[in-house]
């Protein structure tokens, strides 16, 4: 495959990764990690058990931690824990200060500071929850919270009032009621199960509820929201993966946000997942440091679809208290869409969102492709920038006219 830098002229993309070496497939390896035996190594629980989760530890690992992170990372706890698997720990470059997996999950002092229009819950879910633990925004869907736990802990993350239990937020989903509640309203035909992430529950635990939901005639369709995949590939076994296929049509939305998340273990983990039937979509956070960058996220796009997942979404990073200093401009996300769209492959190019401060849902935001229109035809641009005209009548049907491209384009 040919390197296509095309889209950025002569700048570097963060860390000084060239495109092509982006896209390449790398083991985590195991670092610190190396006496470690293959059986420990590839058992998710033992990953669990030994994630790095204080200061201390991660300074030991890490010598090269900042002040800021020092003591953010002192404070985390307190706020949003800190967690970060073996695996993980492993992507990052301990040498680069703004590594973009570091600037992930190592905390930074930054967190405590909370501008005037940052909120603990930005999506309003609180306000749109029937019961404890479920979220009914949309007319269709519920949003169905299983569990506060994730196996590591995004530092942007829009759940943070929740998930880690940190901050006393005393979650607790109660399954019979949100179950109770999906059952009563035959509106509700697509659950996604979310959290923290679901697939921290024993695959027990999960069958359980896969069955309880699967049972109720008018639910049509599972999702389930996991950044397990990357923050910890072991924990997709051939057992769970024969397990969930049981539940189709079951898809799973996966988070990953820089191509270096995709390892060679990574993509060998949503192989299982995609050949167990999963249709497999990808969310990425838009993030300043880290993927505000047209040709990283374009090789995180490509290499997603290498992995067989479809980029679904780029959100524009909600207005969680604490993450001003990893929100990039809404201009960024425009660019980055521009220099996708038409550029590869439609299948690599998600949707631009922002979901709408205090409960408004997501909201697509793309660069302005339709120039004008009147009654007698639609001006389009292209992504050359080249203008063309689509004659259509009143009544929206062509009229005729053969569409024309305009070089010189009459805005009227
Ligand atoms: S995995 Fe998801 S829920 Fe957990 S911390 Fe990250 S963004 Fe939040």
């Amino acid at each position: 495959m040919q390197a296509d830098n095309s889209s950025t002229g002569s700048e570097e993309p963060p860390s000084g990764n060239s495109f092509q070496s982006l896209k390449q497939f790398h083991s985590a390896g195991r670092g610190f990690w190396h006496d470690v035996s293959d059986a420990d190594w590839n058992d998710w629980h033992w990953q669990l058990k030994h994630r790095i989760t204080n200061a201390d530890q991660l300074q030991r690992l890490m010598p090269t931690l900042t002040p800021e992170e020092f003591a953010g990372t002192k404070l985390a706890n307190t706020k949003l824990a800190l967690a970060i698997t073996p695996y993980f720990f492993n992507l990052i470059d301990p040498a680069d200060e703004n590594c973009p997996i570091r600037q992930q999950v190592v905390p930074r002092i930054e967190e405590t500071h909370t501008a005037s229009w940052e909120m603990s819950d930005p999506c309003g879910e609180d306000s749109h929850s029937p019961v404890p633990g479920l979220v009914h925004r949309y007319p269709d869907r519920v949003l169905f919270l299983v569990t506060d736990r994730c196996a590591a802990y995004c530092r942007y993350c829009t759940r943070s009032r929740l998930v880690s239990n940190a901050t006393g937020y005393d979650f607790h989903p109660e399954f019979d009621k949100q179950i109770a509640y999906i059952a009563a309203h035959p509106e509700i035909r697509d659950v996604l199960l979310s959290g923290g992430d679901p697939l921290l529950l024993s695959d027990d635990k999960l069958e359980n509820l896969l069955s309880r939901l699967r049972a109720i005639p008018h639910v049509e369709f599972l999702r389930i929201g996991s950044r397990i995949p990357t923050f910890l590939p072991q924990r997709i076994t051939p057992e769970l993966c024969a397990m969930l296929k049981k539940f189709h049509p079951l898809f799973m939305s996966i988070h990953s946000n820089h191509p270096r998340e995709l390892t060679t273990e990574v993509r060998d983990a949503l192989g299982r997942l995609a050949d167990a039937g999963i249709p497999l979509g990808n969310q990425s956070v838009l993030l300043k440091h880290v993927n505000d960058d047209a040709d990283v996220m374009k090789a995180l796009m490509q290499k997603l679809l290498m992995c067989r997942v479809k980029p679904y979404y780029i959100y524009q990073c909600d207005l969680i208290a604490g993450s001003a200093h990893l929100r990039a401009s809404v201009a960024k996300g425009l660019e980055i869409m521009e220099k996708l769209r038409g550029h590869t492959t439609g299948y690599a190019v998600p949707t631009y969102v922002i979901d709408a401060p205090g409960g408004g849902g997501k909201v697509p935001i793309n660069p302005e492709y339709v120039l004008c229109r009147n009654a007698g035809r639609v001006l389009i641009r292209n992504f050359e920038g080249k203008i063309f005209e689509y004659p259509e009548t009143a009544d929206g049907q062509p009229c005729g006219q053969p569409p024309k491209e305009i070089v010189e384009p009459e805005l009227v």
